[in-house]
Formats: C-alpha cells, sequence, structure tokens
C-alpha cells in the first residue's frame, strides 16, 4: 500500500496547482493498480449533509487549465462514461454500512469557493457534490490503467445550498478533522477486502491499443 497525500505533506500544493499527473504517475511506478482517493466536498443537494460519506458514481469536470491528460500526440481516447471503477466503489460502501453509494461530483477550478448563482447553477444541472481536486485524477488514474474511486465527507453545504454566509475555509477543515479517525477506518477496512484488480475493465480498455504514453 502507497499513500500520497495529494496537497503535499504540509497542504503546500493548493487544489489548482497539485501536480495529478506526477501523483498517479508516481503511484503506478510504485506498481499501485487500485487507488481509493478521500476528498472534502461541499454539498449541493438536500440529499446529503455535514458528516455523511459518499461514494460518488458520476463526476462532472468544471476545471479548466489544468494538465488533465497523459496523450500529448496521436489519438487516443479514453472511454469515461463511468468515471469510477464499480469494484472499488463496491468495496468502500461495503466498509461502513452508513456510506451513501451514488452522487455526481461536480469539479471545479478553485481555489476559491463557488458564488450562490454558481452553486445554485451546478445544483440546478443536477450536482450532489462539489470539490476542487476530483478531476483530472480520476481519468488520469484510468489512463494510467489502475481502478479508482472516490470516497467523499461532507464538509459544510454550498453556497447556494442554503441561505446562511457561505462555505468558509475553517468549518471545512474542521470538520475534517473531526472525521479523521472514522475516515482511516474505513479506507483500512476497504484495502483489506479489495477485489482482484485482474481483468477490470478500468485496465483491460487499452488492451489492444497502442498507447502514445507510457504505462510505467
Ligand atoms: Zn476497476
Amino acid at each position: 500500500m502507497a499513500f500520497l497525500p495529494r496537497h503535499g505533506a504540509h497542504h503546500d500544493f493548493p487544489p489548482h496547482l497539485i501536480n495529478y499527473r506526477a501523483n498517479l504517475w508516481a503511484q503506478r511506478s510504485l506498481g499501485v493498480r487500485q487507488v481509493l482517493a478521500p476528498c472534502a466536498v461541499g454539498g449541493l443537494s438536500t440529499d446529503v449533509a455535514p458528516g455523511d460519506l459518499v461514494v460518488p458514481d458520476q463526476l462532472v469536470d468544471r476545471t479548466s487549465g489544468r494538465a488533465s491528460s497523459y496523450v500529448e500526440r496521436g489519438a487516443v481516447h479514453l472511454p469515461f462514461a463511468d468515471p469510477y471503477c464499480p469494484r472499488v466503489s463496491g468495496a468502500l460502501v461495503a466498509a461502513d454500512p452508513g456510506v451513501r453509494r451514488g452522487g455526481t461530483m461536480v469539479v471545479i477550478e478553485g481555489p476559491r469557493f463557488s458564488t450562490r448563482a454558481e452553486s445554485r447553477w451546478y445544483a440546478a444541472q443536477g450536482g450532489t457534490l462539489i470539490n476542487m481536486t476530483g478531476a483530472p485524477e480520476a481519468a488520469l488514474a484510468r489512463e494510467q490503467r489502475m481502478c479508482y474511486a472516490a470516497l467523499a465527507l461532507v464538509t459544510d453545504m454550498d453556497a447556494g445550498a442554503e441561505d446562511g454566509e457561505g462555505v468558509g475555509q475553517e468549518e471545512v477543515f474542521a470538520l475534517f478533522r473531526s472525521n479523521l479517525d472514522r475516515l482511516t477506518g474505513l479506507l483500512t477496512a476497504a484495502i483489506a477486502a479489495l477485489p482482484d484488480p485482474d481483468g477490470c475493465a478500468c485496465s483491460t480498455w487499452a488492451d489492444g491499443l497502442e498507447l502514445t504514453y507510457e504505462v510505467p
């Protein structure tokens, strides 16, 4: 097992400046085949509340300007209709009966939080959760032929989802800290129960294709 804090050991890298390609490359280089990706999210829908743990099944990428692919030449088009590995997602859900399965995670560029109008718009388009790191991470993992599933901790309701002051950094960090034990317990249980990655479509999609980038 390898652990890589995406923001750096001392939270040095803000979400829009994380080198996502290097992070996924490093994991694959170590022999990692399945990635469990915990993250903090805002809630866009009244179906979720602060403190909830959600394993999303869909993603909307609203980031811009990030290096979002290893493909830099040729024709390699990643199948991405279902962005998360169903098998690893299943292991996360099975590890804690309180985990909610399903939901659409909207990933914004950040580092600022959304305006109320943006937040309401994402919710009206079907978004359940909002986050700043879920893309291009999920796609890069699959380009590297790794399984990838997200485990989202709802830390706040986004600006448009309630009438309060809007989301603030302190409440996000505090709620995340208070749920760390639960999160690590769940991850530990899920890791122990991970299915065999061999044969998963997260890897076999590239069988027979000529990839124009290296998979270490
Ligand atoms: Zn998979």
